[in-house]
């Protein structure tokens, strides 16, 4: 009979990425039995000792596996999961994880729930929630089919922290036929921490009224240590890169602080930002959609907001 919970672990630079505790912490508050941890690749056993919160570190660690592809990655999770015989996976909704989440679902003759930003166990079955309709509404799905797969959106679950590793589980592996391969990565270059991942989002809109506008939302991304985001008004009228881009056709962002600064709100944009957990927005409209979904609300123009705002945080800096 299934049982427990089996997370898809990921790596950065050699050491478990923030997804994977998150993914871990979401696992243990499910109380569906035991947790344990995947990790697929090449030389990476050697971090299954850094993953804590787990009963069980199942490894796949095969040359094959030195890059990702869909089917050598996919039939390593299978071989894991056929082992396991979980009850729920979870992947992060990564690059990785939102690639491998439907193909393992389709082998393991199942169902999967993308995107998601809160789980729930009720009555034996996982109850999934995932932003619908460009984040202006939330559908909760659950499944009939085991087990249930689901892609978490990274920061929208509270990670773990500390516990003991888990006991390492060699799984077999033998490459079968991959029938694609990654000929070329290009990486957008960028400055400071990713949007992806930053715990404070600065964003600008059209309503900055030129590039120029967005000195003030560096310099405060910059003071928060966190990064800038656009608007697709912004990005599209060339004021800042696509790859700032927040919104349904940008990136997805789930920072603790996200400072909205003449934004309308519109859905597609709400639907990149609506997971942050404090948004702060600035806007002189204030009839504005950001307010609906802003916890700080400053009607004002721009102009005089953000460097009363920009000085108050120079401020308390400089007293902390
Ligand atoms: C299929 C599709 C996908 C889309 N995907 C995205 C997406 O991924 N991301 C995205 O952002 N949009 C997306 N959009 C576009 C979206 O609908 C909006 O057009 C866009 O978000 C508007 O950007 P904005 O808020 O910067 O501009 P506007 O809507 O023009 O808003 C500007 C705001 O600035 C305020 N303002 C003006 N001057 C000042 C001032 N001096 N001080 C303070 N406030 C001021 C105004 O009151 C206004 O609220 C998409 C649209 C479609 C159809």
């Amino acid at each position: 009979m299934a049982n427990g919970v089996l997370v898809l672990a990921e790596l950065a630079d050699g050491a478990p990425a923030p997804i994977t505790a998150e993914l871990v912490g979401a696992a243990q508050r499910l109380n569906a039995g035991p947790v344990s941890a995947m990790l697929i690749g090449s030389g990476v056993e050697g971090a299954a000792a850094r993953i804590t919160g787990v009963e069980t570190v199942y490894v796949v660690d095969n040359p094959a596996l030195a890059e990702y592809t869909n089917d050598a990655y996919t039939q390593a999770a299978l071989s894991v999961a056929r082992q396991a015989d979980p009850a729920v996976i979870l992947l992060g909704q990564t690059n990785t994880g939102r690639d491998l989440a439907p193909a393992l679902a389709y082998k393991l003759n199942t169902a999967v729930a993308m995107d998601t930003i809160a789980l729930e166990m009720k009555d034996g079955r996982l109850h999934a929630t995932r932003p619908a309709y460009g984040g202006n509404a939330r559908a909760v799905n659950s499944f009939a089919a085991s087990p249930a797969v689901a892609t978490v959106r990274p920061k929208s679950q509270d990670a773990v922290e500390g516990g003991a590793a888990g006991q390492l589980v060699k799984v077999d592996f033998a490459p079968g036929a991959v029938r694609s391969h990654v000929t070329a990565r290009n990486v957008a270059a960028s400055e400071g921490v990713r949007l992806e991942d930053a715990d404070v989002v600065v964003t600008g809109g059209r309503g900055l009224g030129g590039p120029e506008g967005f000195q003030g939302i560096e310099e405060l991304a910059h003071l928060m240590g966190g990064a800038v985001g656009a608007s697709r008004a912004a990005a599209d009228l060339g004021w800042r890169p696509v790859a700032e881009q927040v919104g349904l056709t940008g990136k997805v962002v789930s920072p603790t602080i996200y400072i909205a600064v003449a934004v309308s709100g519109a859905s597609q944009h709400m639907a990149g930002c609506s997971g942050s957990k404090n948004i702060i927005a600035i806007n002189k409209d204030p009839d504005a959609n950001i307010f609906k979904a802003a916890r700080f609300g400053i009607v004002g123009d721009y102009k005089t907001v953000l460097p009363a705002l920009i000085a108050a945080v120079k401020k308390a800096k400089a007293e902390a």
